[in-house]
């Protein structure tokens, strides 16, 4: 990867409170046009890091660049060329959708037009209603539209899904895939692991202020090349063997039984799986 392929680009980051080594040496890239979700237990120190590539925390070592440009020094320019959504909602009991974007797209030098985001998000049609009329998932929907107001190159999304219902988070899901098709890089953090297999082109594991590994969903800790699980209902209960033949077992098994076997499936770890084997091992 070129630097200029690079929206994010961070080597050594250290960041220290007290004495306690909240991020101990953090190497990240995050290519532009990807859509990478950091993963981690609570207090891992996801959330500093995020904090420092936006500009937010200052850090006491190692080299970071956000689109090209140090966040330390960075000016109004650059942050125009990000979008943020923080973990909480923001308030806006008493203004309608329109009203709240309208409001901030004047610090935007390009703002998008407000229909335009209002249909991206979905709340068209929610678009007088009064904030605090608006369900948890609409006011959330509208904390991305504020996000992606600027028409940023980068957006950060932390836990966006927390609290949705599952039709709502689908909705959701289809709203990043989106925003990602329209060519926005995206920083995702989240504890939901279904949420990282299916919108992220790569995760990062962070745990005790390191990253302990980065990969495709579908290839972390060995997930694509691991053993696979056959089971099926015997004669005698559920039966299961891990084998890294599944094809030979299931045409075996098949002959055995003259067809059809019964309540068959076959499994490999899930990303949950591999998910919590890293953490305990690093922790
Ligand atoms: P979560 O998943 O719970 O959001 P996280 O991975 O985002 O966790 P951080 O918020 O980065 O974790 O916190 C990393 C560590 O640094 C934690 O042990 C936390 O208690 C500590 N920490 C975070 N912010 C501060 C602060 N302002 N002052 C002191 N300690 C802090």
């Amino acid at each position: 990867m070129t630097r200029a392929d690079s929206a994010i680009r961070v080597r050594g980051l250290t960041k220290r409170y007290g004495d306690h080594q909240a991020v101990a040496g953090v190497d990240l890239d995050v290519e532009v046009g990807e859509i990478f979700s950091l993963l981690g237990p609570n207090g891992a120190g996801k959330t500093t890091c995020v904090e420092i590539l936006e500009g937010y925390r200052h850090r006491d070592g190692g080299e970071v660049e956000v689109l090209g440009v140090d966040p330390a020094t960075a000016d109004a320019h650059w942050k125009a060329r990000i979008g943020i959504v923080l973990q909480s909602t923001k308030d806006f009991a008493e203004l309608t959708p329109t009203e709240a974007l309208s409001t901030f797209a004047a610090y935007y030098p390009s703002p998008r037009p407000i229909d335009e985001v209002l249909e991206l998000v979905g709340l068209t049609d929610k678009r007088k209603t009064r904030g605090d009329q608006l369900s948890g998932g609409q006011r959330r929907r509208l904390d991305v539209g504020l996000g992606i107001l600027g028409n940023p190159e980068l957006l950060f999304l932390d836990e966006p899904t927390t609290g949705f219902d599952p039709e709502a988070r689908r909705q959701f899901w289809g709203l990043i895939e989106s925003l990602s098709d329209l060519g926005t890089t995206i920083l995702l953090t989240t504890h939901y692991l279904d949420e990282a297999e299916r919108l992220a082109d790569r995760v990062g594991v962070i745990a005790d202020g390191r990253v302990v590994a980065v990969d495709d969903p579908a290839m972390l800790g060995g997930r694509g090349a691991a053993a696979a699980t056959v089971s099926w209902r015997g004669p005698n209960g559920r039966e299961r063997i891990s084998t890294d033949a599944p094809t030979r077992v299931v045409r075996e098994l098949a002959d055995t039984f003259g067809g059809e076997i019964p309540e068959l499936a076959v499994s490999r770890p899930t990303l949950e799986d591999v998910y919590l084997q890293m953490i305990g091992a690093a922790t």
